[in-house]
């Protein structure tokens, strides 16, 4: 995990200290408020009775509601939900909007089970946590392998029991309440994030070179949005591998391609090469949009960028960001860069509170005023304190939870 994503990690330490915060302020800002672990029997289609264990870490909710998603994978422990939901009290505090951090998780790999035996997980899941969340307490969202449909099945149980509750989650489909560009927003984050990263930088973004590692959701948006602004999208890649195209893909082809095949395998356009070759290709931008820890102490030497833009949480290591610190290749942290997914779930609950819906255009106007804001909030306070982008925006978001916290406590 980077030191992003690992809250006591340099990046939260080195900003407290920036901060001057006193250290009892910071001690509290750090350990969650609650943890629920819950046991999840339920019926396996052959008729025996399985179980399996599930999280919901609520870390801080001084500045409203927890939020932060659910996740299914095998590698979901109480450190790894902690850790994340964690991350979520700094996201929403930097992109300003009022909630808190959460995180949730169930230890499976959902390959290993049918769509019915994944429906009675989610429903039995959601009926544990049912006592600690509430559409004022805690809204869950996506996450790894989660997705608009575990949001109905999640949705419809809650308001079995407490009436018809569409704020419950967000990341519903459209025609359960869900937004207008929720699907796009974390990738149109990411792109609205670079642009304004190479405006600064003062990189041409007519032309610019980029590599995104990950063409899931939030890369494959991005890369459109990005391919629309004028950049070159020299290289991509997914768990099949990579493709390298130096005269740049034709994006919305390959976007296509991708969402109808849901892979890049076997697109005809560029040549075949690996994902470590695809973190070396020369670039303006590398935008590790897969997996945490994708850029570490083995292969970061190797990196030709000149700024990364961290579009997944946690893709670059503590030690691997310190390496890029001393070669002076930038990094644009997560808590900035994905922040777009969060805020347009929130623009989702708003509607759904208030029983009315906004037009795509506005959720986007929205959506680039809020990322704009936050990116120049962190880029001065990088120029004022010499610090990376990393920690000065820990040092946003800790500085409004840490105001809030003071103003609420008696
Ligand atoms: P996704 O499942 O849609 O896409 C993930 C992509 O990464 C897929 O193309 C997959 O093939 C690829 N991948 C997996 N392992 C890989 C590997 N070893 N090498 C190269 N590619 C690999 O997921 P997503 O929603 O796009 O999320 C991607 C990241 O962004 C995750 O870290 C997630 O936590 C983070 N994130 C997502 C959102 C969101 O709204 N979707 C919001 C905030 C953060």
């Amino acid at each position: 995990m980077s030191s992003s994503s690992d809250p006591t990690g340099t990046a939260y330490k080195s900003a407290v200290e920036n901060l001057g915060l006193k250290s009892n302020i910071a001690k509290a800002l750090e350990m969650p408020d609650r943890e629920l672990k819950v046991e999840i029997p339920f019926r396996k289609d052959n008729g025996e009775i399985d179980s399996v264990v599930g999280f919901r870490v609520q870390h801080n909710n001084t500045r409203g509601p927890f939020k932060g998603g659910i996740r299914y994978h095998h590698h979901v422990d109480i450190e790894e939900v902690r850790s994340l939901a964690t991350l979520m009290t700094w996201k929403t505090a930097l992109i300003d909007i009022p909630y808190g951090g959460g995180k949730g998780g169930i230890g499976i790999n959902p390959g290993d089970y049918s769509k019915t035996e994944l429906e009675r997980i989610s429903r039995k899941f959601f009926r544990a946590i049912d006592p600690i969340i509430g559409v004022n307490i805690d809204i869950p969202a996506p996450d790894v392998n989660t997705n608009a449909q575990v949001m109905s099945w999640f949705m419809d149980e809650y308001s079995q029991t407490h009436g018809y509750t569409p704020g419950i989650v967000t990341g519903k489909p459209l025609e359960l309440g869900g937004s207008e560009g929720r699907e796009a927003a974390t990738g149109r984050g990411t792109a609205i994030i670079t642009r304004e990263a190479a405006e600064k930088w003062n990189i041409d973004l007519k032309g610019a070179k980029v590599v995104v590692q990950g063409f899931g959701n939030v890369g494959s948006y991005a890369a459109k949005f990005l391919h629309e602004y004028g950049c070159k999208i020299i290289g991509v890649s997914d768990i099949s591998g990579g493709l390298y195209e130096p005269g740049g893909f034709d994006v919305d082809e390959l976007f296509d391609y991708n969402y109808e095949h849901r892979t890049i395998d076997g697109y005809q356009q560029g040549k075949k090469i690996t994902n470590e070759e695809l973190l070396a290709l020369e670039c303006d931008f590398l935008i590790p949009a897969a997996l945490g820890s994708a850029i570490n102490e083995q292969n970061v030497d190797s990196l030709n960028c000149k700024i990364i833009i961290e579009a997944a949480n946690g893709p670059v290591t503590g030690e691997a960001a310190d390496k890029l610190w001393k070669k002076k290749i930038a990094i644009i942290p997560d808590i900035l860069t994905n922040a777009g997914g969060v805020t347009v779930s929130y623009f989702e609950w708003v509607q759904n509170l208030q029983q009315f819906k906004w037009p795509e255009s506005e959720i986007n106007e929205k959506l680039e005023q809020k990322m704009v804001n936050a990116f120049n909030e962190v880029y001065s306070i990088r120029e004022s304190k010499k610090v990376p982008m990393r920690i000065a925006s820990f040092m946003v978001a800790i500085d409004r939870v840490s105001t809030a916290y003071n103003l609420r406590e008696g």
